[in-house]
């Protein structure tokens, strides 16, 4: 068995949906399905660290002109001896000495050898929907911030638009869903200590949501171009997330796809909810792209 010995080129970030590719490896897994690693691939992976947007749905094709569903893709990684998954990676994304890779789990028993030439076909509908909810995602966590920015009573970390940033302090989970999003935050005795009065926000959530609504209304309307910065092409390579809103550009580290604009979210809106879990008040913000392309 050989395992790969440079990380996986992904052509995704640049909005990619196909891709031709060598398979490097084939390993079974423990259910009987078998992991592929590919030099080069179009598939988007669900991250081990930060899993917020899921796999794209693919199929991998043989020269053979065998057609398999890709029936997962997650990150692996290698030091070189063994293969890892997802959560079973022992070390962070880039750290020296490790190779990452994206891991196709094709079913068990696919025809796929180490040498193959073989060509991915990501389903575009889908990945448009994802992206389209990802960009939905950041912008409304920048309005959300921007709302809540006279609920601090410290200086704290800023966002890319320079308000507080209470989405990376608060965030519990955070869920890419077809045209949406669903974030979780926390409001708990932490954020407290570092200086947030979420009576600020309780009190009148219905006005903090038709705030962010209202800012989203402002940008989405600009139609602004979205644009992902990449350091270089590999699984590894730092990206960002980019787009000119009338205040200004933000730029936001982002390893997801995205739309191409603020206009192919369709409009953009969010719906706030309070509830009270174990401890702490749970914010939970369902974000929707209003009428989105395609
Ligand atoms: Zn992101």
């Amino acid at each position: 068995m050989s395992l790969p010995t440079e990380d996986t080129t992904v052509t995704y970030p640049s909005g990619a949906v196909e891709s031709t590719g060598e398979v490097l490896h084939v390993q079974d897994l423990p259910d009987g399905t078998r992991a592929v690693l590919l030099d080069t691939t179009a598939v988007h992976p669900v991250d081990a660290a930060w899993p917020d947007q899921g796999a794209d749905r693919a199929v991998l094709k043989t020269a053979a002109g065998s057609a398999y569903d890709v029936q997962d893709a997650v990150v692996a990684a290698t030091d070189g001896t063994s293969l890892f998954l997802g959560a079973d990676i022992p070390v962070k994304k880039g750290t020296e000495g490790w190779i990452f890779a994206v891991a196709h789990v094709l079913p068990a028993g696919a025809a796929v050898q180490e040498g193959d030439p073989v060509r991915i076909e990501v389903d575009p509908a889908y990945r448009a929907a994802l992206s389209a909810g990802h960009t939905a995602c950041h912008l409304a966590s920048l309005a959300l911030n921007r709302q809540l920015a006279g609920a601090w009573k410290k200086d704290v970390l800023p966002d890319a638009a320079g308000n507080p940033n209470f989405d990376a302090l608060a965030i519990e989970t955070s869920t890419i869903t077809e045209h949406g999003s669903v974030d979780v935050y926390r409001l708990g005795k932490s954020l407290r200590r570092k200086g947030f009065r979420p009576e600020v926000l309780l009190e009148d959530l219905p006005a903090v949501e038709a705030g962010i609504n209202a800012l989203m209304a402002d940008w989405t309307a600009t139609g602004a171009e979205v644009r992902i910065e990449c350091d270089g092409g590999r699984l590894t390579d730092l990206r960002r997330w980019s787009v000119d809103l009338p205040e200004g550009t933000v730029s936001i580290p982002c390893g997801g796809t995205h739309a191409a604009s603020l206009q192919e979210t369709g409009g953009i809106q969010v719906t706030l909810t309070a509830a009270e879990g174990d401890g702490a008040t749970t914010l939970t913000m369902d974000t929707i792209c209003v009428s989105p392309a395609g």
